[in-house]
């Protein structure tokens, strides 16, 4: 995936990120937080918090794209109206990740 460095001024060793790294851990109520660890240290680098509502728009863009994906190559008619909607979930995606994580960090440090 991409070569990272970790940001941890004693350790700022090189690190490749790998899929199998990404974990998910529940840290309060219906928040979950999307994390990888560096392998050296163990300093977590936060990727996302979620909350039951962006999980469910991320599975709706999910579904999306593979219907562009099963369409592609049959002349698909809907395929600027699904481009559209992916793009509409993922704004509404991150909007929301990003209210959660403002809210979320208070709890986490
Ligand atoms: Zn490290």
């Amino acid at each position: 995936m991409a070569i990272l460095r970790c940001d941890n001024v004693f350790c700022s060793k090189e690190f490749e990120l790998r899929t199998d790294m990404i974990k998910t851990r529940v840290i309060k109520a219906d928040i979950e937080k999307t994390y990888f660890s560096c392998p050296h240290c163990g300093r977590e680098y936060t990727v996302l918090f979620t909350d039951s509502q962006i999980r469910d728009i991320l599975e709706r863009i999910k579904n999306i794209k593979q219907k562009i994906k099963a369409n592609r190559g049959h002349g698909d008619r809907d395929l600027v109206k699904h481009l559209g909607q992916v793009k509409r979930l993922q704004e509404e995606a991150v909007r929301l990740g990003m209210k959660l994580r403002d809210e979320s960090e208070e709890f986490l440090y």
